[in-house]
């Protein structure tokens, strides 16, 4: 990994010399899998600068002189880069104990190092569900270090008692004399009770650059205050949230398992459920009459080695959930997003391309890998002008779309098992029009 970091740090600096000047990458003979269309083709791709300019069957010609860059593809799957509609950048890279407990440094310094094993994983872009993630998204864009594209959500914005409250027991929340917990401190939540403080918790991050909003409208799995039934936030609070959200033109997720606590999300004009392993046919029936995304998770009944009894069976509960819900997901034409959650077990995180192999259960492969490309991008937008980044499209190959994409020895619209072993497998990876990776043989 040291050598494959030393290699790409060098590509960004060049890269940063040479943004003025146009920079030519031409991918040629390569099997195109573009996001969207089941049909493959065979042929070359043109990029310039960090747009793809060109797609065609028949030979590409180049300017070879300048930084023009020429890549045989040897007939190999190329598809747009991957997209986990459910990151969390910081919270992921470190366990529950040295993020809240450790030193902030250690705990930033690793999620930098994450992030780059993130892209090589061919993550280009990522929708950061909560989290202090604003300066590593600033230092990836600056190219101070390799990781994908952030959608950052900012902190989780949570009631007293919530999915996002951190405390221990004996701890008091600030309005009741206590002080700010260590988790709020470092921006990965906000306790936020009535509807002013929730104005404010939303606002500020907005401020910083939020590109959605991110409440705990039920119980978490994690968490240690909540039972997986209950709901959070009052509807007044999440319309709140909302309406703050929309004056700023863009959208409220909400991490909700429960028929209850998505109906309140919906009716207060939610836009995303995140989870929703626990609904029942009349709430998915809402969400799809709705067009609300519902963004879930695999989740299967594995658990953390430090949870707790509680923690273990609301962990089985939900994943007794994964497979009534995706089966249900056509029957109600619900408009689907595909993330992994993965939480506070950094050792888990090589995990992250392996669980889309799971979805061959329930979808086709083209179905699997529309979803982790073009339809995922497609919730990104949702954020319009609070997108990071608005200058071209994500998740397809298309002329004008971000030059994101990744080689695969592998046809995985035949054999969803080869994104598994990334490492081997992918084996160029592309983001912004820069080689992070290239290892084709
Ligand atoms: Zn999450």
């Amino acid at each position: 990994m040291k050598a494959l970091k030393l290699f790409f740090a060098g590509i960004v600096s060049c890269f940063s010399l040479t943004v003025f000047s146009q920079s030519t990458l031409l991918i040629n003979n390569v099997q195109i899998f573009n996001g969207k269309d089941e049909k493959i083709i065979t042929g070359n791709v043109l990029i310039v600068n960090n747009l793809i300019q060109k797609i065609s069957t028949a030979p590409i010609a180049t300017d070879k002189s300048g930084n023009t860059k020429i890549i045989d593809g040897k007939g190999k799957f190329l598809m747009p880069g991957l997209i986990d509609a459910h990151w969390h950048a910081i919270m992921t890279a470190n366990t529950l104990e040295d993020l809240m407990d450790g030193e902030p440094g250690y705990a930033f310094i690793k999620a930098g190092d994450e992030a780059a094993n993130t892209l090589m994983r061919g993550f280009t872009s990522v929708r950061d569900l909560g989290g202090p993630a604003f300066g590593l998204k600033k230092a990836i864009d600056e190219g101070v270090v390799a990781g994908p594209r952030i959608w950052p959500s900012g902190s989780i914005i949570s009631q007293t008692s919530g999915h996002g409250d951190f405390r221990n027991v004996n701890e008091r929340p600030v309005t009741l004399g206590g002080t700010m917990h260590h988790s709020e401190n470092i921006g990965g939540a906000t306790i936020a009770d009535g509807k002013d403080a929730v104005l404010v918790a939303v606002r500020e991050n907005l401020k910083r650059g939020a590109s959605q909003i991110k409440l705990t409208a039920g119980g978490g799995v994690s968490s240690v205050f909540d039972p997986l039934d209950v709901s959070q936030f009052t509807l007044e609070e999440l319309r709140a949230a909302v309406e703050a959200a929309e004056d700023w033109g863009t959208y409220v997720a909400v991490h909700a398992y429960t028929p209850r606590a998505v109906q309140k999300s919906i009716e207060a004009g939610v836009k995303c459920i995140d989870h929703g392993h626990l609904l029942d046919e009349a709430t998915l029936k809402l969400i799809g009459e709705k067009g609300i995304w519902l963004s879930m998770q695999p989740l299967d009944s594995s658990v953390r080695a430090t949870s707790n009894a509680e923690q273990k069976q609301k962990k089985y509960d939900v994943a007794n959930g994964t497979n009534r819900i995706y089966s249900s997901v056509k029957k109600y034409n619900l408009k689907l997003a595909w993330g992994t959650d993965l939480l506070f077990d950094p050792g888990a995180n090589k995990r992250q391309t392996g669980t889309i192999p799971l979805m061959g259960k329930w979808f086709s492969n083209f179905e699997v890998l529309k979803m982790i490309t073009s339809n995922n991008g497609e919730l990104l937008a949702l954020s319009g002008k609070r997108s990071p980044y608005r200058e071209g499209k994500l998740g397809v190959i298309e002329v004008g779309a971000y030059a994101d994409v990744i080689l695969i020895d592998g046809n995985p619209m035949k054999d969803l098992s080869v994104m598994e072993d990334y490492t081997k497998n992918f084996v160029l990876i592309v983001k912004n029009g820069v080689v992070f990776k290239n290892t084709i043989k």
